[in-house]
């Protein structure tokens, strides 16, 4: 195992929680996402269906968006896109289009994940990594639910 490269996924995905926290407190369902080139954030996105009243408004959406826009490129292939909670398959898909270099993922999405479909969803020249401060992000989706529920 790269050490340098756990202890930068490990940062990056600090700061992605912390984007999933600012959308915890704005009532969304807290997911954080942003995509890094050559150690830099040039991305960030958190979950705003709520807010823009769009179902496509995940963090992993906008913070493609916003990285693309920095570039000035639909492709992210120098790019590593850190996630929360594992993306849906609509995110998978634009992942795929966008032929980022890396996705790293923090806790694993039991009901809308993408790895629950048998084809493989990202493009074949993107690395995954999983499981990535999967405790940190988890404990704040169960957090949100449950005070949803009462
Ligand atoms: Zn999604």
């Amino acid at each position: 195992m790269d050490i340098q490269a756990d202890i930068m996924d490990h940062y990056f995905m600090e700061e992605a929680l912390a984007l999933a926290r600012k959308a915890y407190e704005e009532g969304e369902i807290p997911v954080g996402a942003l995509v890094v080139a050559k150690d830099r954030i040039i991305g960030r996105g958190y979950n705003q269906t709520e807010r823009l009243n769009d179902v496509t408004a995940h963090a992993e959406m906008i913070a493609i968006t916003a990285a693309a826009d920095h570039v000035g490129s639909k492709y992210l292939t120098d790019c590593t896109l850190y996630v929360t909670l594992e993306p849906c398959v609509m995110c998978a898909g634009a992942l795929y289009w966008t032929q980022v270099r890396r996705v790293v993922v923090g806790a694993q999405d039991e009901k809308r994940g993408f790895s629950k479909i048998k084809q493989p969803l990202l493009h074949p020249k993107t690395k995954l990594v999983t499981g990535i401060m999967a405790m940190e992000s988890q404990e704040l989706l169960l957090k949100f639910f449950r005070e949803l529920r009462t």
